[in-house]
C-alpha cells in the first residue's frame, strides 16, 4: 500500500477542498474562496498555532493554540475560535513579570464585499449595517482574524494581573504607610473641625 502525504502552503487550498483539518502555523489569514463557492451551511476546520502573537507595542501571547471552525453563511463566513495559550504581564503587586494563562473563544461573522466568481463589489442589503467595525473578506477572498483575535485576549486578560500564591507582595515602605495614615486623620480632624460648630 502506498501512502503519500503532502505537507506546505500550495497544498492548503486542495486539501481544504476535501475537508481535511489543516494548520494555521504561525498565520491567521485563511483563504476562504473555495468555501464561497460552497453552500450556506457548509464548514471548513483548522487547527490554530501561533508561536508569537503581538497584541500591543509592549505585549505579546505566546503559545496560541486552538481551532477554528469556518460556516458559510449567506451573506459571508462566521468564524468560531477557541484558543488558549500564554501572555508575559506584570504582577500588580510584586511588579514581577509572569506567564498568565489565558483561554477564550469568541464567533465572528466576516461579511462578503466582493463577489467571490465575477470579483464584482457586493452592496450590503439597505438593512444591514457596514462600518469600520465589520469584519470583512478582503479581495482575494482572504479572511484575517488577528484583529479580533487580538481584542479577545485582551479582553481574556485580568484587569489586575495578580502572580500568584508565590506573590512576594509589595514592597512595603514604612514611611509612604505612615502618609497615608496621617493624610487620612488629617481629613477626619478636618471633618470634625467643620461639624464641630453645628452641634
Ligand atoms: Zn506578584
Amino acid at each position: 500500500m502506498l501512502c503519500l502525504f503532502t505537507k506546505g502552503g500550495a497544498q492548503s487550498a486542495m486539501a481544504t477542498e476535501r475537508g481535511h483539518v489543516l494548520d494555521l502555523r504561525n498565520e491567521t489569514g485563511i483563504n476562504v474562496a473555495g468555501l464561497l463557492q460552497a453552500q450556506t451551511g457548509s464548514t471548513r476546520s483548522y487547527g490554530l498555532s501561533l508561536d508569537r502573537f503581538v497584541l500591543d507595542a509592549d505585549l505579546a501571547a505566546e503559545a496560541v493554540r486552538g481551532t477554528v471552525k469556518l460556516v458559510r453563511l449567506q451573506t459571508g463566513v462566521m468564524a468560531r475560535v477557541d484558543a488558549e495559550g500564554i501572555v508575559a504581564l506584570e504582577c500588580a503587586r510584586c511588579l514581577n513579570s509572569y506567564d498568565q494563562a489565558f483561554a477564550m473563544e469568541f464567533a465572528e461573522e466576516y461579511r462578503q464585499v466582493v463577489d467571490v466568481k465575477t470579483g464584482v463589489g457586493l452592496l450590503p442589503k439597505p438593512e444591514e449595517e457596514v462600518d469600520e467595525e465589520t469584519s470583512t473578506i478582503d479581495e482575494n477572498h482572504e479572511l484575517d482574524l488577528a484583529e479580533v483575535l487580538r481584542q479577545e485576549i485582551l479582553v481574556a486578560l485580568p484587569m489586575r494581573p495578580y502572580c500568584g500564591a508565590e506573590c512576594p507582595g509589595p514592597d512595603v515602605i514604612e514611611s509612604g504607610d505612615a502618609g497615608r495614615e496621617d493624610d487620612r486623620f488629617a481629613t477626619l480632624a478636618r471633618l470634625l473641625a467643620e461639624d464641630g460648630p453645628a452641634h
